[in-house]
């Protein structure tokens, strides 16, 4: 477990920043990246030479690909899904990101970190209108209500979220969340100014491109 648990932190380490996959801990000065801020492994603390155009790119998508812990198969075909879409590619590979069930249950504040919001979808946990869902990478739409599964209220993992849930705050404008039946509803769709992760992913456009 605790190995597991370092590996994300190398994950950040590697790309230089904090990807947050770690919920509350990546808030903390116990955050890996506060810590250790070099590269790991024994040349991580030597200077980094400048990279190519064609490893910016991969970076930046190996960068996405971790912070919502998406393999490169689903990732692309995300990327397949909205290409041909009306709008900006990058924009609309990001909104289909957060749009993903397993980062929804994440921002609902119902898991503390993606990985552990994929889990709880993986095991047939949560509901969407009312049906158990257990595809992480389910494209939620507007009008849709996430719940978690009526018969899986009790569990004491709920009984506690509802403590931290009484005091969180910031749910992005395009979810709305009601507490007393802690029920997440989409109202929107995701505005690339509030996802709160230093992203371009118009330069992964550009790698799906050349
Ligand atoms: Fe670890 Fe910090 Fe990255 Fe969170 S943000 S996974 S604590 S290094």
């Amino acid at each position: 477990m605790a190995r597991s648990i370092d590996a994300k932190c190398r994950k950040c380490r590697r790309a230089g920043e904090k990807l947050f996959l770690k919920g509350d801990r990546c808030f903390s000065p116990k955050c890996g990246i506060v810590r250790r801020a070099y590269a790991p492994g024994v040349h991580g603390k030597k200077t980094t030479k400048g990279s190519s155009e064609y490893g910016m790119q991969l970076a930046e998508k190996q960068k996405i690909k971790r912070i919502y812990g998406v393999m490169e198969r689903q990732f692309r075909k995300h990327f397949e899904e909205v290409k041909h879409k009306h709008g900006t590619a990058g924009d609309l590979l990001i909104a289909r990101l957060e749009m993903r069930l397993d980062n929804v249950v994440y921002k609902l504040g119902l898991a503390g970190s993606r990985s552990q919001a994929r889990q709880l979808v993986n095991h047939g946990l949560i509901a969407v209108n009312g049906k158990k869902l257990s595809i992480p990478s389910y494209a939620v739409k507007v009008g849709d209500v996430i719940t978690v599964k009526q018969s899986k209220k009790e569990k004491n993992y709920f009984k506690n979220i509802e403590q931290v849930l009484k005091n969180k705050k910031d749910f992005p404008s395009w979810i709305s969340f009601d507490m007393s039946k802690m029920e997440g509803k989409i109202t929107g769709t995701p505005n690339k100014d509030e996802i709160g992760i230093n992203v371009d992913p118009q330069i992964v456009v550009e790698y799906y491109s050349r």
